[in-house]
């Protein structure tokens, strides 16, 4: 066994299985430092936000216990410079080389470009894996060799690339160094809320960590796949995998999810390219397709891919926004949603079209103040998928919904939340109303919820007052 270690620098990948740099580490025979740093200060950064928080610390516990039964441990270190940071950890532990798992944010990928040279410098080698991601953003072209702009040609560009590498298992063992830096304490790091707890609710809906990712793979596959491509729009059905703030963390990456539910239908013998099975491949790849978005389009989170979108009359008064960040716009469907994330720090696809574009078009708030309150309070808060989903809402994106399609949250609840069950769950002022009023109650003789807010716009005015803006935007034709 090499004298040198290599450092194995943990970040969105926080998992032992199918975890290429973890694999070529131990394959190299070297003892391995695992290191995860805490670098939530930097400006510029897109840093966790709140829910995120409450993921990573169990997340982080869990990868832990993982790696002790393996016979190492974490290494954990807080810094304002997470590239510095390594670079000095890879020498005073005498590293022979620093592996790690691309990210694809934009401030990541400078930092990494710049850590690798930095190191190499240094005389340390500087190696970097894909354990992200199907492809590399870069892999999936069009014929002419540009990045599709919209999602069918991607996921036709990413089939002709064939089946995606088979995931590695586990390693049995990661060798320790023989005398590893002191560690700092996961407690120490205050990433749980604490006055007040908001986070209480969590732990009913979630468990963080690889094996329970896997559970809950397996679960799904064999429970609602089935169903997925009808029942993944009705969010009171158990049809949609509640995978994402797994695979937002790399407890479980995308390889395994895509060769698990192929050979679950192979299995079955049933086509995993046809029904609901492809829905969900699909599903997985509109993933892929964000990632590609914000790697071709850096300025995806903060900037409207179409600029003319620059000059829509956003309301930027204090009420719309707040009323609806606290689920209480008098619109059932939209508050079940917004009270849904709060308490258990996801929402529903459905629901989060509806509240998206309610928020944009209705109450006309910026898209990117819809953006930044699901980044604090979701926990699959994710740069690539939320800021290219909220520009595909708001019609500025590139893949984008048709400005004049805009969500009428009634019929959407009436649709899919047809006997209210998701709806009343989640906003129960509105119990003791009448099934076909319970979309829209202030039509409801009796006032029988005379707790719940009147609604915050006439959804007919707010509509027209929207087409309005956007057709002076000149996008009427
Ligand atoms: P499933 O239906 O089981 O899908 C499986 C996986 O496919 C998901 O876990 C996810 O990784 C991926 N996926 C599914 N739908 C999409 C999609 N439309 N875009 C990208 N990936 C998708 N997803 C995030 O992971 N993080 C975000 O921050 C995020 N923000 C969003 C903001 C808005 C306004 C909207 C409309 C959607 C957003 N999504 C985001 C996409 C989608 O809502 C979630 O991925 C999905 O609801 C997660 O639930 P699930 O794991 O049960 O999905």
């Amino acid at each position: 066994m090499s004298d040198k270690p290599i450092l194995l620098w943990f970040r969105q990948d926080l998992r032992l299985s199918d975890n290429p740099a973890l694999t070529a580490a131990v394959a190299s025979g070297a003892r391995v430092l695992p290191v995860y740093v805490l670098d939530d200060k930097t400006p510029g950064h897109w840093a966790p936000g709140g829910a995120a928080r409450w993921w990573l610390h169990h997340s982080l516990a869990s990868l832990g216990r993982d790696l002790e039964q393996c016979g190492n441990r974490l290494h954990l270190v807080s810094s304002d410079n997470a590239a510095e940071t390594i670079r000095e950890l890879a020498k005073s532990t005498g590293a022979a080389a620093v592996y790690w798992n691309r990210c694809y944010e934009p401030f990541a990928i400078e930092r990494d470009t710049e850590l690798k040279s930095a190191l190499k410098a240094d005389g340390i080698e500087a190696e970097s894996f894909n354990a992200s991601l199907l492809f590399e953003p870069w892999e999936v072209k069009t014929k002419s060799g540009t990045p599709p702009k919209v999602f069918s040609p991607y996921w036709r560009a990413l089939r002709a690339l064939g089946e995606p590498e088979a995931p590695e298992p586990a390693p049995e063992r990661v060798a320790p160094l023989k005398a590893a830096p002191a560690s700092e304490k996961l407690e120490d790091w205050d990433l749980l809320p604490t006055k007040p707890d908001w986070a209480v609710g969590f732990h009913d809906h979630w468990t963080p960590g690889e094996t329970s990712a896997q559970v809950r793979l397996d679960r799904f596959l064999e429970t609602a796949l089935d169903d997925y491509k009808e029942g993944r729009n009705f969010p009171a059905k158990p049809n949609v995998s509640r995978l994402s703030p797994h695979l937002h963390f790399g407890e479980i990456g995308p390889r395994q999810v895509w060769h698990r539910t192929v050979a679950h239908c192979h299995a079955a013998d049933r086509n995993p390219f046809a029904g609901s099975a492809e829905h969900f491949l699909k599903e997985l790849v509109w993933r892929e397709f964000s990632y590609s978005l914000l790697y071709h389009n850096p300025d995806l989170p903060e900037a409207c891919l179409r600029p003319e979108f620059e000059n829509f009359p956003w309301d930027s008064s204090e009420k719309p926004l707040s009323a609806w960040q606290r689920g209480k716009t008098g619109i059932p469907i939209v508050d079940a949603g917004m009270r849904e994330l709060w308490q258990t720090g996801y929402m529903h696809n459905r629901v989060r079209m509806i509240c998206a574009s309610f928020l944009i078009k209705h109450l006309m708030v910026d898209w990117r103040a819809g953006e930044a309150w699901f980044w604090d309070t979701l926990l699959d808060a994710d740069l690539a998928s939320n800021s290219a989903s909220w520009q595909w809402v708001a019609g500025s994106g590139a893949d984008a919904a048709p400005y004049f399609r805009i969500f009428n949250p009634v019929l959407q609840g009436e649709k899919f939340d047809p006997d209210g069950t998701y709806t009343r769950r989640w906003v129960p002022e509105l119990a003791d109303v009448p099934d076909r009023y319970l979309q829209k109650p202030w039509e409801a003789p009796g006032n029988p919820a005379p707790d719940y807010p009147a609604p915050i716009v006439d959804l007919a005015e707010g509509r027209e007052r929207a087409l309005a803006a956007y057709q002076d935007l000149g996008e009427a034709e």
